[in-house]
């Protein structure tokens, strides 16, 4: 029969899959020789169990022979204190407390005192000599169970304490006597008997059972379902259920509550950190209901209790070599240990706290490396509210998608537009996005919601367009009519009033809160002066030991030589993907222009031989920037039709043209190609490598100007390495084509320059069809890059300026997949795709060397899985090549391990 009860002594910190979080991590104290109040752990098991067996609305049953467990292991711990549960004497009273794998704060309330009634609250009374601690106890344990047990609004409860006091002019709860709890014990019974129809169970081991049926139910509870869905905890874990020894915070002001960390969680620094409460029990100490001390204190209060709790703290982090939190609790000048697990810490503490443990060798840098991710490298590298300034915070939502953002609020998208091209800054406020906000998404510094979480419509675009965004602000009163919000205090903010707005934070404020740059961002930038901060000396140090452990490369994505310089301070070895679209906008536009009305081979001819010169000038400066490392350039993708005027645009002008009788030929000429070119789907339009075989001066005069511009590079002392990338190959007979044409030119090139230039073509893999002919197109590629962002495309049939806005929201929400694809790479699917490519690809040509250009390139799941597969290199933007630098790292230190 399956075991589903385990003595603190049996279990360790390992087991958190099946004593739970706080489980497993008593049963390691316990062991450690830690003072922690005796009692067991019914495991996820029997919680698994139990819910399995619940009916649509019918709760379930306990599993077959756990009732009989947990006797065996009351009496063993009734044994051990020598008090039985409830007995009305001397009675043993346990705490009954949920846990489980994951913390999830918020999902049950922890009922204290369990096994105290009418009977024994006199027992506890006596054997403490202490009536009113006996009856502060009880009238505890009638709210907690009340509350979390029986469903009752805990409001019932807290207005009947207030109004007790408020009735005999008590300032806080420590000024109510024994008297006073006593009759409040008979307002709470009356409570629970008026809202439930029957009476407080008396019987302990119902209470107790009663409880636990109560843990197992919270797993399924709306807000833990809300809270596993944001956070991606699986649902299917369930929770484990901590039955212990109680220990009493509330007998006198030798005792008391109180919670530490073993360094700063906020800032990384070391020192004792934490609060204490005398005379309080639980939760009292976080709860606010009076001012707790800072735990420095407790030296002066009980020196006793406080030297010991500062050796445990030490032993503590020496043993789980991390930053541990700590819930404590005094009895009489005795100290008590009841929870420990590694603590949650901010960014920066994180990269501070690495450092400084393997600095005191608990842990080896790799080690350190992992402790740390690339998203809280991110968050550091964004610029921030200068924490020195004034500022008033009208409400904190959700921390969509980060970034400081300031601007005017304004309610609708054609406000945002019509403002934003007036050269305004806009925040777009609304209730909730739809794909109707679109527009005023795209144009506005930030996006703030009041209502929604992180896989709200508003949440899922803006992060896909990298804007700033707090979602699920709800207590800001949206009215989009009117144009305003209103906060709880009455704060009013109306169209046109400044707000700012923190997406790393979730906090919005009123007015302008200056922004400054993020140290870090400095440090990386070259400011040596930044490096005398500690958070960026530790960043430093762990950066060097990512650099030195990783195998994957990182280059940038950089269409600029000023994007190009700049990912080189920040570390790139080299551009992954440069687009030469823009070369053609601006007023370079005209041009293309020429190029697609031509009539003639001259006519053409002549269009590109323009192109050319201001082509080979922007390689040339970005070769410069790069000097001596790879730039992969990519030859014109987008369908030709980009770059020419819109069709209603066009077609007005001439209308109006017309009607006044002087219609300029050039513009007729244009409508005309505007509407042969027009295409249903351009995404799989005449886009790409295709451009090159239907035109192919097109692609050749780029080859030229990028072989030209390396030509004069290297004629100028340089050490240019260009990479010639055709984009959107999906059989090897377009590469072949369109490469015999770049090689013939390269060799031309040659001549007339009189010089050797290092070049390669390759192409990128972005077609589920490349990618399953990879060992063909490799015959003909020297490297591959995978286009990520397209092959999600191409893989899922999706568009994604049209799916992200219109249905991902509704996808996620559904759970249809855990996170947008354009995100974090479809391992299944995409993933694939990319193994089977890099594979026969490969096969034909072992040294071929493989990158990603796709924005997956930067996200940190997504490296993880390109180190898997044995890529050369990632390439990102700019900003984000110091986080894949430290995710690459981070995957190989992990595959080492492993
Ligand atoms: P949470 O998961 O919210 O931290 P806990 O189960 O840790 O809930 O308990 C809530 C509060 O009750 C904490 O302050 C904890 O220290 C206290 N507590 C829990 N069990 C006992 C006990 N046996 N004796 C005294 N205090 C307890
Ligand atoms: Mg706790
Ligand atoms: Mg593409």
């Amino acid at each position: 029969m399956t075991k589903y009860v385990y003595d603190f002594s049996e279990g360790s910190k390992d087991q958190k899959d099946l004593l739970g979080g706080k489980g497993a991590n008593l049963a390691e104290m316990s062991n450690m020789g830690l003072p922690v109040p005796p009692g067991f752990t019914i495991s996820t098991e029997a919680c698994r169990a139990y819910l399995g067996s619940a009916g649509e609305g019918q709760p379930g049953t306990m599993p077959e022979g756990l009732e009989e467990e947990v006797t065996e292991h009351l009496e063993a711990l009734e044994q051990a204190m020598g008090r039985k549960l409830g007995e009305p004497d001397d009675p043993l009273l346990v705490s009954v407390r949920s846990g489980a794998k994951f913390s999830m704060p918020g999902m049950m309330e922890t009922v204290l005192n369990v096994g105290l009634n009418d009977r024994s609250v006199e027992g506890l009374a006596k054997q403490a000599g202490d009536e009113r601690f006996a009856w502060d106890s009880y009238r505890r344990l009638l709210a907690m169970f009340g509350k979390t047990v029986l469903g009752i609004d805990g409001e019932l409860f807290e207005g009947a304490l207030d109004g007790l006091k408020e009735e005999v002019g008590a300032e806080s709860d420590l000024d109510l006597d024994a008297e006073r709890l006593r009759a409040l014990v008979e307002t709470y019974k009356g409570i629970i008997e008026e809202q439930c129809g029957e009476p407080f169970p008396q019987d302990p081991r119902a209470q107790l059972d009663q409880a636990v049926a109560a843990v197992f139910d919270s797993w399924n509870t709306e807000r833990a379902v809300l809270y596993r869905r944001q956070e991606r905890i699986p649902g299917d874990l369930g929770t484990a259920v901590n039955v212990c020894s109680m220990v009493f915070g509330n007998c006198g002001m030798d005792s008391g509550t109180g919670v530490a960390f073993t360094r700063d969680p906020a800032s990384g620094a070391q020192g004792v950190y934490g609060d204490y409460l005398q005379n309080a029990q639980g939760e009292d100490v976080v709860a606010g209901i009076r001012n707790t001390v800072p735990l420095a204190e407790l030296e002066k209060l009980d020196k006793k209790s406080y030297d010991e709790l500062m050796e445990i703290m030490q032993r503590l982090e020496e043993h789980y070599r991390d930053l541990c939190d700590i819930e404590f609790t005094v009895e009489r000048g005795k100290l008590w240990m009841l929870q420990t697990r590694v603590g949650k810490r901010t960014p920066a503490a994180a990269f501070r706290i690495a450092v400084q443990l393997a600095d005191q060798g608990l842990i080896t840098m790799d080690e350190a490396l992992e402790r740390v991710t690339g998203a809280q490298l991110a968050q550091l590298m964004f610029p921030q509210f200068d924490p020195k300034a004034e500022r008033k915070l009208l409400a904190k939502g959700m921390n969509a998608s980060p970034g400081a953002a300031v601007g005017k609020a304004v309610f609708d998208s054609a406000t945002a537009v019509e403002w934003a091209e007036r050269g305004e800054q806009v925040i777009l406020v609304r209730r909730e996005t739809n794909p109707d906000d679109l527009h005023g998404m795209v144009v506005a510094a930030g996006i703030l919601t009041s209502r929604g979480g992180k896989t709200s419509h508003a949440a899922v675009v803006a992060r896909g367009m990298g804007r700033t965004c707090v979602c699920g602000a709800d207590d800001l009163d949206v009215d989009v009519r009117v144009g305003e919000f209103r906060t709880p205090d009455g704060t009013e903010v109306h169209e046109g009033d400044v707000i700012s707005i923190d997406g790393t934070t979730g906090e919005v404020f009123l007015g302008d809160v200056p922004v400054i740059d993020s140290k870090v961002v400095r440090w990386f930038e070259g400011d040596e002066d930044a490096a005398d901060d500690e958070l960026v000396a530790a960043v430093a140090r762990i950066m060097e030991h990512a650099d030195a452990a990783r195998r994957l490369g990182v280059r940038a994505n950089a269409d600029t030589p000023g994007d190009a310089a700049r990912s080189r301070r920040f570390g790139a070895q080299g551009i992954g993907l440069c687009r030469t679209e823009h070369m053609f906008l601006g007023d370079r536009r005209e041009l293309v222009e020429r190029l697609i009305l031509a009539d003639s081979d001259e006519e053409q001819e002549a269009a590109l031989s323009a192109l050319l010169p201001l082509q080979r000038q922007d390689f040339e400066e970005i070769l410069e920037a790069m000097d001596g490392l790879p730039v992969t350039i990519r030859l014109i993708d987008p369908p030709l039709h980009e770059f020419l005027p819109g069709f209603t645009e066009l077609s007005m002008k001439v209308a109006v043209a017309e009607a006044a009788g002087k219609p300029s030929k050039r513009d007729v000429r244009l409508l005309a190609a505007v509407r042969r070119m027009h295409e249903e789907n351009p995404m799989l339009g005449l886009r790409g490598v295709r451009l090159g075989v239907v035109i192919p001066g097109l692609f050749t005069m780029q080859a030229r100007a990028i072989l030209e511009a390396a030509a004069a590079r290297i004629k100028a002392g340089g050490d240019p390495c260009p990479e010639i990338m055709i984009p959107l190959v999906a059989t090897v007979q377009e590469l072949e084509l369109v490469k015999a044409d770049v090689v013939e030119v390269a060799g031309a090139v040659e001549d007339e320059q009189g010089v050797k230039i290092p070049f390669k073509v390759g192409t990128m893999i972005e077609l589920p069809r490349a990618a399953m002919t990879a060992d063909e197109i490799a015959e003909s590629a020297e490297f591959f890059s995978f286009g990520t962002n397209d092959l999600t495309q191409m893989t899922w049939g999706f568009s994604r300026d049209d799916v992200e806005a219109a249905f991902f929201s509704t996808y996620l929400e559904k759970g249809i997949f855990g996170v947008s694809p354009f995100e974090t790479l479809d391992r299944q699917g995409v993933g694939a795709l990319v193994r089977v490519a890099a594979e026969r690809g490969r096969r034909t040509r072992p040294d071929l060397h493989l990158g990603v250009c796709g924005e997956h390139g930067g996200d940190p799941d997504s490296i993880h899985f390109f180190e898997e597969v044995g890529l050369d290199y990632v390439s990102c933007s700019p900003f984000r090549v110091p986080v894949a630098r430290l995710e690459a790292g981070r995957a190989a230190a992990a595959a080492k391990a492993d």
